[in-house]
């Protein structure tokens, strides 16, 4: 595109229809080590920035805040803690939800980065900030390398 844009809404719009059925997306080098550790060992990897003491989860090829290049990757563990949520009550289509769906942002550690993923086995007005969990993974001959092989956290 070298053409000059003088409204920015010009490039945000598109109108009609727009295929979207066959687009294939790489979970990358940390994505792949991520997703096998979580099929293979039920394992929710992390990767750390020991010169700024976070750690990425799910985990990062570099520092997003100095651009290191990560290689240590941890295994987190299944147990974090609720740093925000939200409860949907209809889907995308407008149709009720009935148990509603809960999202939550799970640390799993001070200097962490949170995993969004859902909560299951609590009732909505339980839920607050703080709430410790854990993950419940599918059976291992169940799982597919995917981030639905994490069903949900619970509180624990
Ligand atoms: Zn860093």
């Amino acid at each position: 595109m070298i053409e000059r844009i003088e409204k920015a809404t010009e490039i945000r719009h598109w109108l009609g229809d727009m295929e979207a059925d066959h687009y294939y997306y790489s979970s990358g080098i940390a994505g792949e080590k991520f997703f096998v550790a979580l099929r293979d060992e039920g394992q929710i990897l992390g990767a750390h920035c020991a010169a700024c003491n976070l750690t990425y989860v799910p985990p990062r090829i570099y520092c997003e805040h100095c651009f290191a290049e990560l290689t240590e990757y941890k295994d987190m563990g299944k147990r974090g803690c609720v740093v925000a949520f939200t409860i949907a009550h209809y889907d995308k289509a407008g149709h009720r939800l009935e148990p509603p769906e809960i999202f939550a942002l799970i640390s799993f550690g001070p200097c962490t980065t949170p995993l969004l993923h859902r909560l299951g086995e609590v009732e909505p007005e339980k839920i607050c900030v703080g709430l410790e969990v854990e993950a419940v993974l599918k059976p291992k001959k169940d799982r597919e390398g995917k981030i639905t092989d994490i069903l949900y956290f619970r509180p624990r």
